[in-house]
Formats: structure tokens, sequence, C-alpha cells
């Protein structure tokens, strides 16, 4: 990082072969010490493979064998009813691949496997997108937030806010709920730092702050013209989340806090959103995700820690956002500038190839063809 004398030092080197293996090694066997993710099968999924994007590993460094079987094991969770179509967690209410009865989509796994299908190249022609309109409005509450399944079950907050936005971005298509009362309610999260909450009247943290800015920059146009938050709105904004970044280069979920690496993704994403990116100190941010890595490949959450695909996945998606900051003179990169032909897509958090594959396979207006 930089010092007080202006002096530069090396960034340790992108342990890139350790990182692809722990994302493979992850999407074969979940170890012991990430029980915790078992329910939630579809994110690990998303991070793992998301890795692999990131680090354009893919079509090199993966089969047709392999990925056809993780696209396969994605569809096999993609269940229907009265609801509409969506995605479950994975199997583990079931025991197998059949729908149980009690399990049900779930919204945030549901934009995971959406993104999980477009990095593997999916052509989502056993997609019902009319069905997935269908659930994604039945997920809306009458604040205008949404929960996690439909008919207001499980969490109600703004991580399930955005996977809803994203949907509907990728499927082109906003019929199926009420934009501006979702607005309302992100709204009412913001707190007096600049930040956002999970809830309404709930303390700021940079994890929903990025959450709310992205939805209210992925929204389409409301009845006003103009950006959707004021320009004071704004600057209060980027100070909090400037702020955010403390003398280690890494980034605070909350104020008071310890940094850590997802953290420089959720804090990091929101000001390149914003376009206040140049005013951080990127060198510092990418010198503290460097020095995140563990030594037998992933990231951890904090130097010494050990790693798991979450921070494994937000790390790398940082660097990629903020890479092409360091400085031509500085050579001591340490591939890290490889990560940048990535080129992040910071509002859906993916590859802009990703993204842009989704879109072109995903939109409801270009499906009639096929379904
Ligand atoms: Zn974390």
């Amino acid at each position: 990082m930089e010092n007080f004398t202006g002096h530069r030092d090396p960034l340790p080197p992108l342990a890139r072969s350790a990182h692809i293996a722990h994302a493979k090694y992850a999407l074969a066997h979940l170890p012991g010490s990430l029980v915790d993710f078992d329910a939630s099968r579809m994110a690990v999924v998303f991070y793992c493979v998301g890795i692999l994007d990131l680090l354009g590993a893919l079509q090199e460094e993966t089969t047709e064998l392999e990925r056809g079987s993780w696209r396969n094991w994605i569809w096999e969770q993609y269940l229907g009813g009265r609801y509409g179509t969506g995605f479950r967690p994975g199997p583990f209410m079931a025991g197998t691949s059949v729908n149980s009865g009690y399990d049900s989509p779930h919204i945030i796994m549901t934009y995971a496997a959406l993104l999980s299908l477009a990095m593997l190249r999916d052509d989502y022609s056993r997609l019902n997108r009319q069905g997935l309109l269908r659930f994604v409005g039945s997920c809306q509450n009458r604040d205008g937030s949404f929960s996690n399944t439909p008919n207001g079950g499980g969490d109600y907050d703004l991580r399930n806010l955005y996977s809803a936005f994203c949907i509907c971005c990728m499927l082109g298509d906003w019929s199926s709920i009420d934009v501006e009362r979702a607005i309302s309610f992100i709204a009412s999260c913001r707190t007096y730092e600049g930040g956002y909450g999970q809830l309404p009247s709930c303390e700021a943290q940079s994890g929903t702050t990025f959450l709310a800015i992205a939805c209210l920059r992925l929204a389409p146009p409301g009845p006003r013209p103009g950006p959707r938050l004021t320009p004071q709105e704004q600057a209060r904004s980027e100070h909090w989340l400037i702020h955010s970044q403390d003398a280690s280069g890494g980034f605070r979920g909350r104020t008071g806090k310890l940094p850590d690496v997802c953290y420089c993704f959720w804090g990091g994403a929101a000001l390149r959103i914003l376009g206040a990116h140049e005013k951080i100190n990127a060198y510092a941010f990418t010198q503290f995700i460097a020095a995140c890595q563990f030594p037998f490949g992933g990231v951890g959450k904090a130097p010494g820690q050990p790693s798991d695909p979450y921070h494994t996945y937000f790390a790398l998606a940082a660097a990629a956002l903020y890479t092409p900051r360091l400085e031509a003179s500085v050579r001591a990169y340490g591939q890290w500038d490889s990560i940048t032909s990535a080129n992040l897509n910071p509002l859906l958090n993916a590859t802009e190839e990703t993204v842009k594959w989704a879109w072109r396979h995903m939109r409801v207006e270009d499906s009639g063809r096929r379904r």
C-alpha cells in the first residue's frame, strides 16, 4: 500500500490457479467448514462459477461435460406451482432432485441461478418467462418490499428487492411488479448517514447500500424526469461510502467496524455506480484484497482468515472493478491487471459478456419464437 512517503509495496501476486482449484473443489465437495452454506447451495454455485468466469477459466479450465452437469443441476432446482416458476436453493428438503412439496422457489436463488446459467452459456430453452414474471410479482408485498418466497414467505428486505429488479431487467419486462412502490420502500430504508439499512429504521450497511443504489439505477424511468437521487442525496451517499475505506485499503460494512473483503465489493461497486470510483485509494484497495488471499487458494474476509467461495467471489469482483485505476508506472501488478479483462458490470454483478448473454437469451420480447 502507499505510505506517507509515496512508496508503494509491490502487490502480492494473484494466485489464479489456486483460486480456480478452490472454486472447482467447492463445486464438487462442499467442505465441512462450509456447512452453513448447505441451505443455499445455489448461491455456492453462483460464487464458484462466478470465480471461474471472472478469471476467464470457464472455457479453458473446465470441460463441456462439467459445464453441462452444472447446468443440469441448476435446472433440477427449477420448480413450478400456483405462484409461477423459479429456482429453489437446492434439494436439501427433499434429499433428491424431486420437488418434495415443502420447498419453494426463492427469489435470491432464482437471481443466482439465472446468472449462473448465463455464465455457463445456457440457452434458457427450459425457461418459462411468463411463469417467472408471475413468481417475481407474487413475492412483492403491499409496502413495495419483496419476500424470499411467494405470498409474504420468509424475510423481506433489500436483497429480495434487488433480485426482483435484476430478474425484471434481464427479462426486459417490469409489468409484474409495482416499481414505484418498491422505490418508496428503498427510500424508507435510507438513513441519516446517506447509506441504507436492510429494513426501515435499521443501521446503514454498505451491502444494502449497494443494493439500494443499484436498484435506483436499474429501475425504468419514474414519473419525474431525472435521476432517482437528488445531487445532495448522492453527495451524502458518496461521502459515507468513501469514508468506509480505512487505512488498510479495505472497506468496512458499517461505521466503526473492521474492514472485510466482501465490503470492498459492496462499497466499491456502489461508488462505481455513482461515478465516484476515482475518489478512493485504488492501489491500497487492491493491496488489501491481495493480502486476504489464503495460502491454499481462495480469499478470506481479512488477512490471515480462511477462504470461502463467498469472499473469494466478491474479492475478485471488487478487484475487477478497480485494477484499471492502477497507474501505468507501477509495474508490480502481480497479474491483478489481468482480472480487469473480466470487465464487471456493477449493476447486475456479473461480467459484461455474461450480462450480454443473459440479455440476448432471456428477454421476453425475443422469446416468442422459442416459447
Ligand atoms: Zn464478509
